[in-house]
């Protein structure tokens, strides 16, 4: 492939990571779990939420993959972050949030439509901030 350098490329490494996780043919756990595991992380990399402690839970996914998949497409799923991590690390160390965790996804948004149907929106159809940073 010849990519140019307008290129997004997180957004490459994302789909890839969609690609495999669509032609993983599931016989194997590693690649099965792992190429959604890494899409997954991707997205979540890609929407700006992801940690440094996901970028290691997702370089350990890469490594268990590389090494116990079933086939090469197995063995594959895990290059590209592996090589925007090796040859890009300053555009990975600035796409990760400071904190130690956040949320894949904004539970309270969520729960938009269920305060919406119960026509509840005080404070406790809300998740209470103390709640969020005490699992962050
Ligand atoms: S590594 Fe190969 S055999 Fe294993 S699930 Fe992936 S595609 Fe299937």
């Amino acid at each position: 492939m010849v990519i140019g350098q307008q290129r997004n490329l997180l957004a490459l490494a994302q789909n890839f990571a969609h690609f495999f996780a669509h032609e993983s043919c599931g016989f194997c756990t590693p690649c099965r779990v792992g190429s959604k595991l890494l899409s997954q992380y991707l997205d979540k990399l890609a929407a700006g939420h992801a940690t440094c402690i996901d970028m290691e839970l997702a370089l350990q996914v890469c490594n268990t993959a590389s090494l116990y998949s079933h086939c090469g497409l197995g063995k594959s799923i895990g290059n590209p972050l592996l090589s925007l991590q090796q040859y890009f690390p300053q555009l990975m160390a600035q796409c990760l949030q400071p904190d130690s965790y956040t949320p894949q996804f904004d539970l309270d948004a969520a729960l938009f439509e269920a305060r919406r149907i119960t026509q509840r929106d005080d404070a406790a159809a809300h998740l209470a901030n103390d709640y969020r940073h005490a699992h962050s």
